[in-house]
């Protein structure tokens, strides 16, 4: 009942907006029309063709947070008056050079000095493989030696999240690394587990995540806190299903293997479920973050927090959304006075169209999570007795 209130999780939205998002919804349901659109988009921007207008005009206001600090600081203040913190995010997309790389590492400590006039910007975040090559997260995850050049390579990588890490803790905000593909997971946690071994000795700076849709990850987990106990440090976990199951079952396919994600959703589903309960019983040494638009997740942990009489504003138990989505459980969470966090991605339009195409992508192909989207908003219009067709 708590996610019931659909007033409460659009209040933000005028009556056009909410129409918007709407129509919007209702296009991403469409597959067939997201695939498409998706190839031309991606054609489009290497040939450098002028295609953000059309997602400014269209995605771009539903999923992103403006284009620049200033538009994003006015709704990170909406937000705070909703006591909903903001996790703030420069989207555009990774590059392979290294200049690419330090301009990445420039936007992200950019991004987190906003959080020293802003404490609602708690979090911040970022993708290990926009500060370093991929192909040297695969050859350290395969353990394939390094050659010399990559080597220095590594270091350079190393020296961009440690300061990353750095500045974050010196302003006291805590910093997020994202999962990213199996093959490329292993190097990840590597650096992330040192990470929290340097940083996290008092409390959690360092968040890793984890992927609950892959089989493994109940035993890393639990093996994790053996480590963090043995080695007198605190975890933080942004506890998720996992992003990339199609792109993972295509290449186990491809390359003859078992797959690393769970047969069914029911299977991540209960995985998750036992990730969820194991980080709860442990929440003395792990704070969890929870990524996640999943109605029952939420829940799960709300009656846990009420059944254990654990305060609803306990420091290591935050909830998480994108920013355009589950908004009935990002408003409804933070209206009874939990800890939440949205996720909030900004830049140029141009630069961030890959992630437009991505959140497009993902709505199609996540069952159930576009329906859900459209009927909470068709729900809130009927309230509001605004008519759409
Ligand atoms: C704040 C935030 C941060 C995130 N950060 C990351 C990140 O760093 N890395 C990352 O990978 N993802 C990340 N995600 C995305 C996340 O992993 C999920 O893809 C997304 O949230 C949908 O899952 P759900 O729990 O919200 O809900 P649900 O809609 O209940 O679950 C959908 C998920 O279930 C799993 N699933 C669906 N079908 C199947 C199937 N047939 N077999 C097995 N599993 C299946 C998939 O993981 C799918 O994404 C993040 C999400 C949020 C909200």
């Amino acid at each position: 009942m708590i996610f019931d209130n659909t007033q409460k999780a659009y209040h933000l939205k005028s009556d056009k907006e909410l129409c918007k998002a709407y129509y919007l919804f209702r296009l991403i349901s469409q597959q067939s029309l997201v695939s498409i659109g998706s190839y031309f988009a991606k054609i489009a921007l290497k040939l450098k063709l002028p295609v953000a207008p059309i997602f400014k005009a269209t995605v771009f206001s539903q999923f992103c947070a403006g284009i620049d600090k200033e538009e994003a600081l006015v709704l990170v203040k909406k937000l705070e008056d909703s006591k909903i913190q903001s996790y703030l995010h420069f989207a555009a997309e990774e590059s392979e050079t290294e200049k690419g790389m330090d301009i990445s590492l420039i936007k992200i400590l950019e991004t987190l000095s906003f959080s020293k006039d802003t404490p609602c910007l708690s979090f911040t975040g970022f993708k290990a493989t926009a500060l370093g090559s991929m192909s040297l997260f695969e050859k350290r995850s395969a353990k394939i030696n390094f050659t010399k050049t990559e080597e220095k390579a590594w270091k350079r990588l190393l020296n961009r999240i440690h300061t990353c890490c750095q500045n974050a803790r010196a302003i006291g905000v805590s910093i997020l690394i994202d999962a990213e593909e199996s093959w490329l997971q292993n190097a990840i946690d590597e650096i992330a587990e040192s990470l929290m071994e340097k940083y996290n000795k008092e409390i959690p700076i360092v968040y890793t995540t984890i992927q609950m849709y892959r089989k493994d990850r109940l035993d890393y987990l639990k093996g994790l806190h053996e480590k963090a106990i043995n080695k007198s440090y605190k975890i933080g976990v942004k506890l998720v299903r996992g992003a990339y199951t199609e792109k993972e079952n295509l290449k186990a396919y491809k390359l003859g293997i078992t797959s690393p994600i769970c047969d069914s959703k029911e299977l991540t589903d209960t995985n998750f479920n036992n990730g969820l309960d194991f980080v709860l019983d442990h929440l003395k040494d792990i704070s969890l973050f929870l990524g996640s638009h999943n109605e029952s997740s939420s829940l799960r942990v709300v009656n846990w927090m009420t059944e254990n009489k654990v305060t609803k504003d306990h420091p290591h138990i935050w909830f998480s959304q994108l920013f355009g989505m589950a908004d009935h459980i990002s408003f409804n969470l933070a209206a009874e006075g939990y800890s939440v966090v949205k996720y909030l991605p900004y830049g140029p339009v141009n630069q961030v169209v890959p992630y437009l195409i991505r959140r497009a992508e993902e709505n199609t192909s996540v069952s159930g999570q576009t329906p859900r989207e459209l009927s909470l908003i068709k729900k809130e219009l009927r309230r509001r007795k605004v008519k759409v067709f």
